[in-house]
């Protein structure tokens, strides 16, 4: 079809009953069969939203499978350490969302036996779960008819309007298009479609569901994203017999407090004889991209921190760049 054809005609209420049909047939379709999607059983929808929020897909995965070993039910991460949740959760990073997924698993199972309150305001008083948590909760568990908008699903409607949806417009729209009687499914397919067909860039609008109902039909003109920033960083990897030096970050730094990481250092001096124990790769963490180097020698006198023998390096919360600086160097 011509992706410039007008937009179908008819009112609002028959435009918005074949977006519904449209997209839950093309949902059941192409869905990815992703662990998560299984079962609609509320503790791995929660464990898989908290997953998801700022970490892809195909990273998430594995943590999924392994996290959910570890702890298969909600009384097993209630009873767990802290220590133990946040190592599961390594490699995740935001280690905040691990803080409040264990804070919650305990408030359900002493304050509610267990059970999740199945309706969007008990969720929300529960930590770390907020207005999208709650909705993507309730409508896929519990089938509440509640629209929930996260970064692909706001693409999708301001491209399908065709103007910016700021605010709380764009939950307002979300709300008029969901489908009453499968409110669970049209949220997933709304970010399916997101993640997959209407994409950030260069969305594949010859294969879009609702192409005809569409009014941008491509990338809608947005100001200028954000600058981001470029920072170099230096570490030691300080060895000794079968052991390496790691410092824990204080128990009140705003980021990833308390996880383990290798000691900071100044910028190293460019010597040859140096480079072949130097290792550098690239870090992203929001804004910031990093150049990391890393050199092989002893920290500092005044650095504190602990010796930890490298077989047992991965029993700790470690930040996600000091495990992929572990993993580089191949000690864990
Ligand atoms: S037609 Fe294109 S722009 Fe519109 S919703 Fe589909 S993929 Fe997105």
């Amino acid at each position: 079809m011509n992706l410039h054809e007008p937009r179908l005609p008819g009112n609002l209420a028959s435009r918005k009953r074949m977006f519904q049909r449209r997209l839950l047939a093309w949902y059941t379709r192409n869905r990815r069969n992703l662990p998560w999607r299984r079962d609609r059983d509320p503790y791995r929808v929660w464990l898989s939203e908290i997953m998801l929020q700022q970490t892809r897909v195909a990273a998430v995965v594995d943590h999924y499978q392994r996290f959910l070993q570890r702890f298969p039910a909600i009384e097993r991460l209630a009873r767990a350490r802290e220590s133990s949740v946040l190592a599961a959760w390594s490699g995740l990073g935001y280690y905040r969302r691990a803080r409040m997924l264990h804070a919650a698993a305990k408030e359900i199972v002493r304050q509610h036996e267990g059970k999740f309150p199945e309706n969007v305001a008990g969720l929300r008083e529960l930590p770390g779960i907020g207005r999208y948590t709650a909705a993507a909760i309730a409508s896929i568990s519990f089938g509440v008819p509640v629209a929930l908008v996260d970064g692909n699903v706001e693409r999708v409607l301001e491209r399908f309007e065709g103007k910016c949806l700021p605010g709380e417009a764009v939950w307002e729209t979300a709300e008029e298009l969901l489908s009453r009687s499968r409110p669970g499914d049209f949220n997933q397919a709304m970010m399916e479609l997101g993640a997959t067909v209407c994409l950030p860039r260069q969305p594949l609008c010859t294969v879009c569901p609702v192409r005809e109902l569409c009014a941008t039909r491509g990338e809608l003109t947005q100001p200028a994203g954000e600058v981001r920033q470029k920072r170099e960083i230096h570490y030691a990897l300080d060895r000794q017999d079968g052991t390496v030096l790691l410092v824990q970050r204080p128990k009140d730094a705003s980021l990833m407090p308390g996880m383990w990481e290798l000691p900071e250092i100044a910028a190293p001096q460019p010597t040859p004889a140096q480079s072949d124990g130097r290792l550098t790769l690239r870090h992203s963490i929001t804004v910031t991209d990093f150049v990391v180097t890393v050199e092989q020698r002893p920290a500092p006198e005044a650095t504190g921190g602990r010796r930890v023998q490298s077989r047992r390096i991965h029993t700790l919360p470690l930040t996600g760049l000091a495990r992929k600086i572990l993993r580089a160097a191949k000690i864990i």
